[in-house]
């Protein structure tokens, strides 16, 4: 990655900085000390004990009171008794009002003759000294001023010590921001495949950075901030670099993941080092990825923490300080736009919203060609297929069965990429390597081609159920065979009969177990299914609303911060019961009719066995003889 700042300069510079500051600091503390002890010992040099002003006003106003003279230098009492001809005691004036308004009255003023002598014998003599002592007024400013003085320069310099200690070590702030320049690799809208409403809507952004003028003569306020949102790996953060590269501005990204693991205020302070450098740039791009990581609602249970806030904080404050024509746009990308501080969505912040989706057919087949362009690739290999068999995928899935092709080609030792290194590929990312050395016996290998043509026969005769595509007993990651259901299109939206079909079918494993080897005899290994089932029915009840008692309503909590006090969800302990047996209605319902249509499929099951225990693997043409013949029971119809 470009950097554009030599950390050394920056943390040299800092060093020095914080050296004089600490010669400084260090001279002060001297004066301070010093001057404490000049006035300290000017004081008890003469011995005079130090009594409170309001003890002297009131001995003063006494008349059988044993004061004779009071001189009153500066700030300074010196009192001296009846008999005494020097100052034995000594007092301070505080800073509310004069003597005469804190009640230090002289009684013998205006008095002459006779009558002063009788009241100066009465009252104390009161006299007002210039105060000609120099040094005493600057101890005084001294030791006053100085120790605030001295607090002062003592935390700005912890400050700067702190931010340079992150300067070196933990790369804080400017060494660490990535700068993707235009030096760096350009991306463009041309490695970005499909997305095309996405990128329209970025394309105005682009203009902007390019044209900022032509906007502003219109008076058209300039978006601040643009929020990526979408399924991870749909490509957000290549669409974001792509912005800047299609601009050729300077690219500043961060990953709110990384702020996670900062000092308390590093956040905060590497924000605002961010904006200022990208201010400095204008016009540019901030990118601040994953930006749920520090924004994440902050009523939310379990809340953001204070670290996180203050971070987030300094992001609003940071865009809500923009100028309208600081030529700086502040891109940010999430999974979970739900999750979001509603402050952050507010105008003039992230109020722009681009939708980055999973890739439809089309576009799984351009951004296919994308990765796979550059790569010697054999005549037969089919990339329509695998985008058609790719549905739910997304491009960095995509990217990722390319690079695996690549690599099983080279592994086998091939000079281009076959069909089979492609497919290989594919079911690599989908459920891991093929695992032949894994050692199964005669017995295993039997229940498995059993499980695996139970969820074959179930899945092939169920209506709503998506064909099936291929079935192999050949290991692969944790699981002992697969059955591969290929979505026939791209769709939106599933119906509650597709859904169930899918329940009923992945259960067609276990139960085909049962029907062969006894209810006695099930397996751990459909753990796996039966997990999923649970998952599926659990969502159809609690998120889609597809309940028998529980039709058409649903649970949000997260959203709108609901949550029973009893229960800590957001429904009741009653609701959690009804909740339970549907799910185990579901469940049981899908049993039985993966159970039903295998008895009335049984000489299918067994041929299917068979044949896999021949083959290991059947594809859809090897697949469609054996499985025709087999009959939707009507106990298993839905509608
Ligand atoms: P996100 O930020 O949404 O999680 P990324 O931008 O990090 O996704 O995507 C990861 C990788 O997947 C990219 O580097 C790219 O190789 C690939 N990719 C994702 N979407 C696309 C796309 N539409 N076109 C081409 N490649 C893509
Ligand atoms: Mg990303
Ligand atoms: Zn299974």
């Amino acid at each position: 990655m470009a950097d554009k700042v030599p950390k050394k300069t920056i943390g040299q510079k800092n060093n020095n900085t914080s050296n004089t500051i600490r010669s400084m600091l260090f001279i002060l503390v001297l004066i301070c000390f010093g001057a404490f002890l000049i006035s300290t010992f000017n004081k008890s040099g003469t011995q005079k004990t130090e009594v409170p002003l309001s003890d002297v006003i009131r001995r003063a106003n006494d008349p059988n009171g044993d004061i004779a003279k009071i001189t009153v230098t500066g700030q300074n009492l010196d009192i001296t008794l009846k008999g005494k001809d020097q100052p034995t005691e000594t007092s301070r004036k505080d800073g509310s009002g004069t003597l005469y308004e804190q009640g230090l009255v002289n009684h013998c003023i205006d008095l002459e003759g006779e009558e002063l002598k009788k009241c100066e014998e009465q009252y104390p003599k009161i006299e007002y000294k210039e105060d000609s002592n120099v040094w005493g007024i600057v101890l005084d400013v001294a030791l006053t001023v100085l120790p605030l003085i001295a607090v002062v320069i003592f935390f700005s310099w912890v400050m700067r010590q702190a931010a340079s200690a992150n300067n070196q070590s933990m790369a804080f702030g400017k060494s660490r921001a990535r700068l993707y320049g235009p030096d760096k690799k350009k991306v463009t809208f041309k490695d970005v495949a499909g997305n095309e409403s996405a990128k329209q809507d970025l394309t105005e952004i682009v203009d902007f950075l390019k044209n900022p003028k032509k906007y502003e003569k219109l008076g058209a306020k300039i978006p601040r901030g643009v929020l990526l949102a979408g399924d991870p790996g749909t490509g957000k953060t290549l669409m974001a670099r792509a912005v800047a590269g299609e601009a050729d501005v300077p690219f500043f990204s961060i990953s709110g993941s990384e702020f996670a693991e900062m000092f308390v205020g590093v956040g905060a302070s590497r924000v605002r080092d961010l904006f200022s450098k990208a201010k400095k740039n204008a016009p540019s791009i901030i990118f601040i990825d994953e930006i749920d990581a520090v924004a994440h609602k902050r009523d939310a249970r379990g809340g953001a923490g204070r670290e996180d806030e203050q971070t987030l904080n300094q992001i609003l404050v940071e865009m809500d300080g923009f100028d309208n024509d600081s030529g700086v746009i502040v891109m940010a990308a999430t999974n979970r736009v739900d999750m979001l501080d509603k402050a952050l969505l507010r105008p003039g912040r992230f109020d722009r919203h681009v939708n980055v989706t999973l890739p439809e057919r089309k576009d799984r087949l351009e951004i296919l060609k994308v990765h796979f362009k550059g790569k010697p690739v054999d005549a037969n290999v089919d990339l329509e297929a695998l985008a058609k068999k790719t549905a739910g995928s997304s491009g960095a899935d995509l990217a990722n069965i390319a690079n695996e092709a690549a690599i099983t080609a080279a592994r086998e030792g091939h000079k281009t990429i076959s069909n089979h290194d492609v497919t290989e590929a594919f079911e690599r990312v989908a459920i891991g390597p093929e695992r032949k050395s894994k050692v199964m016996n005669e017995k295993e290998r039997k229940i498995t081609a059993y499980h695996e043509a139970g969820h074959a026969v179930v899945g092939h005769v169920l209506p709503d159920s998506d064909p099936v595509h291929k079935v192999t007993i050949i290991p692969r990651g944790s699981t002992g065979g697969v059955t591969w259901f290929l979505p026939p299109e791209d769709r939106s939206y599933k119906n509650i009969y597709e859904l169930k079909d899918i329940l009923a079918r992945a259960m067609g494993g276990r139960m085909a177990e049962k029907l062969i080897f006894g209810a006695d005899a099930i397996t751990t290994g459909a753990s796996a299914d039966l997990k999923n089932v649970a998952e599926l029915a659990k969502s159809m009840i609690v998120e889609e609303g597809m309940g028998a008692n529980l039709r058409n309503i649903v649970f949000p909590g997260e959203e709108t911060g609901y949550y029973t006090i009893t229960t800590g969800k957001p429904y009741s302990e009653k609701t959690a019961e009804v909740i339970d047996a549907e799910i185990k209605k579901l469940s049981d319902e899908a049993a039985k009719r993966a159970e039903d249509v295998l008895k009335a499929n049984k000489a299918v099951l067994d041929k299917l066995a068979e044949e896999l225990l021949a083959h290991e693997t059947l594809e859809e043409t090897e697949l469609e003889p054996i499985l025709k013949s087999a009959k939707l029971p009507t106990i298993a119809k839905l509608h």
